[in-house]
C-alpha cells in the first residue's frame, strides 16, 4: 500500500516536473527568434538625482510580449536566456538598442544629456569581450561612452574576482561607467567593494521594501550608503513604492533613486513626452 502510494506520489512529481521542464523548453524555442519577430522591445525607468529630484538618466529593462502566452516576464525569460546560452545574441541587441535609442531623448530640464543604463548577464559577462562590444556598440551608434552605465550583478562579480577585475579594467578604459547591481543580496559585498573598482552600486529592492518597518534593513542601507561614500562610489536606490522611503534614503544622502513612486517604466516615446513637459528650473 505504502508502496503504491509512494509510486504514485513519484508519479505525480515527476509529471509536475515534465510540465515545467516542457514549458521551459518550449518558451525556450519561443525565444528564438523572438526578436526578429518583434516581440521583444525595451522599456526605460527613470533614476532621478534625489538632491533636486531631476531626471538624469534611465534603467533599459526588456519585455516580451508573446502573440499567444501574452506578456512573459523577465524574471522568467531572463533565466532561460541565460540557461540556453541565447543571450548571447540578446544581450547585444540590447546593448545596441539602448544606445541608438538614447541617441533621440532630449535632454532634461536642466540641459543635461541622460544616460541609459543596460543590464548584463552573468553569462555576457564570462562570454568573449564584452569591452570589445560595447566598444562596438559606442561607435556605432555614435553614443557618448558617459552616457552608457552597465549593470553587472554583485554575485557575478564576486564569483570570479580574477575575471572580474580584468574585465572591469577594460570596461573603465572604454569610458563606461560600471554599477552593481542588487547590490546586498550577496552580502559579500562590503569587504569586496575595496577590491573591484566600480562606479556605483544599486541598493537591491529587498531592503528598500522595508525600510520604514526594519531597522536592520535601514542600518544596512546607512552602512552601504556611508561604505561607498567612503570609496567614492555613486548609490543609487531602487524599488522606492512611497514617500517614506524616498525621504528615508535622501536624509541618508542616496545620491539617485528609481521606483514606482516616482516613475514606472515607460517606452520611449513617453519618455520623450515626460522629459518635453518637465520645467525648466533655469
Ligand atoms: P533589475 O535590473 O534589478 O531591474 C529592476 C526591476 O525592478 C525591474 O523589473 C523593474 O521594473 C522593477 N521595479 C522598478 N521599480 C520598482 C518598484 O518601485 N517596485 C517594485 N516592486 N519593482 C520595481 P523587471 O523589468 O521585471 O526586470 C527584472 C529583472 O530582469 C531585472 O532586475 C534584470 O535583472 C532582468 N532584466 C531585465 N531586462 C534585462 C536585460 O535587458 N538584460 C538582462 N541581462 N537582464 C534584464
Ligand atoms: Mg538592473
Ligand atoms: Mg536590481
Ligand atoms: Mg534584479
Amino acid at each position: 500500500q505504502a508502496k503504491l502510494a509512494g509510486k504514485s506520489c513519484f508519479r505525480y512529481y515527476s509529471r509536475a516536473l515534465d510540465h515545467a521542464v516542457e514549458r521551459r523548453l518550449h518558451l525556450e524555442q519561443e525565444l528564438r527568434g523572438a526578436w526578429e519577430r518583434g516581440e521583444l522591445h525595451l522599456v526605460y525607468q527613470p533614476i532621478f538625482r534625489t538632491l533636486d529630484r531631476m531626471l538624469i538618466g534611465v534603467e533599459a529593462l526588456l519585455r516580451w510580449q508573446h502573440p499567444v502566452l501574452g506578456a512573459i516576464p523577465p524574471s522568467m525569460f531572463i533565466d532561460i536566456a541565460e540557461q540556453s546560452g541565447l543571450i548571447q545574441t540578446l544581450g547585444p541587441k540590447v546593448l545596441h538598442a539602448a544606445c541608438l535609442r538614447a541617441r533621440q531623448w532630449p535632454c532634461n530640464g536642466a540641459g543635461e544629456e541622460l544616460f541609459v543604463s543596460v543590464n548584463v548577464s552573468p553569462r555576457q559577462l564570462r562570454s568573449g569581450d564584452l569591452a570589445a562590444a560595447v566598444e562596438q556598440c559606442l561607435h556605432v551608434s555614435g553614443l557618448a561612452a558617459s552616457r552608457l552605465h552597465l549593470e553587472l550583478t554583485e554575485t557575478a562579480v564576486i564569483s570570479d574576482e580574477m575575471l572580474a577585475a580584468s574585465l572591469l579594467e577594460k570596461l573603465h578604459r572604454t569610458g563606461v561607467k560600471v554599477w552593481l547591481d542588487d547590490f546586498g543580496t550577496g552580502f559579500s559585498g562590503l569587504s569586496h567593494l575595496r577590491q573591484v573598482p566600480v562606479d556605483g552600486v544599486k541598493i537591491d529592492k529587498s531592503f528598500v521594501a522595508d525600510l520604514q518597518r526594519d531597522p536592520d534593513d535601514l542600518a544596512l542601507t546607512s552602512a552601504i550608503i556611508a561604505m561607498a561614500h567612503a570609496l567614492g562610489i555613486t548609490v543609487v536606490a531602487e524599488g522606492i513604492e512611497h514617500q517614506a522611503q524616498f525621504d528615508l534614503l535622501n536624509e541618508r544622502g542616496c545620491d539617485l533613486v528609481q521606483g514606482y513612486w516616482l516613475a514606472r517604466p515607460l517606452d520611449s516615446d513617453d519618455l520623450v513626452r515626460l522629459l518635453d513637459a518637465a520645467p525648466n528650473p533655469a
